[in-house]
């Protein structure tokens, strides 16, 4: 696939572009541009029908000037080393940006979790979570739920680490069900931290919240979610699209009644909406289009045709660095995926928080954190950004990639 954009390049192109507007010394950006430690394993699984079958892992820890790594762990069949590459050092600035005290670092597994049984899931995610034993900790690097992973599979995770230290260790992974020490509100965190820049958006721009319309691609966790919290507010999702395909209303789509329906069925499949091509979603005439899904969807060869007024980036690097110029010369407004989706890792860090403590807050107070967090990091990027005349992107990587060389400059380099 060779005209699929290589997302590690992406990543690291944009960091070059950013560590140009700050003023670092050579070896400093040699360093941020290394992730610190790899690790790929084989994993093998004993299968329903007696076989073994060997699955490919890795773990990435970019960078641990702040905290501990932290980030998600992705399965997922297209999954490749140099993507988990830069979700990591994504992670590293989306924990600098709403400066949480975390590093950054990445799993995944190259595996389809819907084509295994529950049974091989669990032994996968379970001798995976072995291999990991001597990288991962509430100290070292903290897993999470990522596209492809959710509760049960964290719970699988802390009870496999737990098991090997002797003891219960909540601390080790983040996005827990809430009866083994999870946060209230992690659950829907990246989308409702979404929602919160993108009302901070709205404000900054002078645009009335009332009778907008949404386009969302992706109706996994962020998806879902982001569409359910727009739709309490008076949104209006006019479109959606997911692997099965895209669907629209004008009227307007009932996030609630589609989630009910896509338990059984595919989304494209939704009797009250009508089915269109999913090559054209991006082309849905919309205020907000919010992509919820993977990275590389909004490219050169479809940026132009976009015609929302606000992108949020519910996903980590939707958008080609190619891209941006052209939503640039065309007003689009863009909140990035490190300031976006950065809710979710926000929440997480409650989590850890409460676990450390063992003691747990009500719903209103991790949303009400949560919301002081997101607004506090919209508006340090957006006042950056028009002080310095930076897009949005430019102005949130400036500042996340600040703090973590000013983090390892105040450390020095070990011996
Ligand atoms: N996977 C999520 C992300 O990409 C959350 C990571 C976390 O909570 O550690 O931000």
């Amino acid at each position: 696939m060779a005209d699929v954009p290589n997302v590690w390049e992406m990543t690291l192109a944009r960091l070059d572009q950013t560590m140009s507007v700050l003023d670092l010394k050579p070896g400093v950006i040699k360093y941020l541009r290394e992730p610190r430690r790899i690790l790929e394993v084989a994993i093998p699984v004993k299968m329903d029908n007696g076989d073994i079958d060997i699955f490919k892992g890795y773990r990435v820890q970019h960078n641990t000037n702040r905290g501990p790594a932290k980030g998600g762990i992705r399965y997922h069949q297209d999954v490749t080393l140099d993507e988990i590459k830069a979700l990591a050092m994504l992670m590293t600035w989306k924990c600098s940006l709403v400066n949480i005290p975390f590093g950054g670092s990445k799993g995944g597994i190259v595996v389809d979790p819907s084509k295994i049984s529950k049974k091989e899931l669990e032994n996968l995610t379970r001798r995976y979570t072995y291999e990991l034993l001597p990288f991962i900790g509430p100290e070292k690097d903290i897993p999470a739920p990522d596209v492809g992973t959710n509760a049960q599979i964290m719970a699988w995770i802390m009870d496999t680490y737990s098991i090997a230290k002797g003891y219960m260790v909540p601390g080790v992974v983040t996005g827990k069900p809430i009866e083994l020490g999870g946060s209230q509100g992690r659950e829907e965190a990246t989308s409702r931290g979404a929602v919160y820049t993108l009302l901070c958006a709205l404000k900054v721009l002078g645009i009335d919240a009332s009778n907008l319309t949404v386009a969302i691609q992706g109706f996994g966790n962020v998806g879902s979610h982001a569409a359910k919290i727009l739709h309490d507010l008076g949104f209006k999702i006019i479109a959606l699209a997911d692997v099965s395909g895209a669907i629209q209303n004008k009227n307007g789509i009932d996030p609630y009644k589609l989630s009910e329906f896509t338990k059984g069925n595919a989304l494209a499949g939704y009797p009250e909406a009508e089915k269109f091509d999913p090559l054209k979603f991006f082309e849905t005439k919309c205020d907000i289009l919010i992509p919820a899904a993977l990275e590389n969807q909004i490219t050169e060869k479809n940026a132009a045709s976009v015609k929302a007024r606000i992108i949020a980036e519910g996903a980590n690097a939707p958008t080609t660095p190619a891209a941006d110029p052209i939503l640039k010369d065309n007003n689009i407004f863009i909140i990035p995926d490190v300031l976006c989706n950065s809710g979710g890792v926000t929440v997480s860090y409650f989590e850890w928080v409460q676990g450390n403590d063992a003691y747990f807050w009500s719903k209103r107070k991790v949303n009400l954190q949560l919301r002081d967090i997101m607004e506090k990091a919209f508006y340090e990027v957006y006042d950056f950004s028009t002080k310095r005349k930076l897009d949005m992107r430019n102005a949130a990587l400036a500042i996340a990639v600040g703090r973590v060389a000013q983090a390892m400059k105040l450390r020095g380099v070990y011996p």
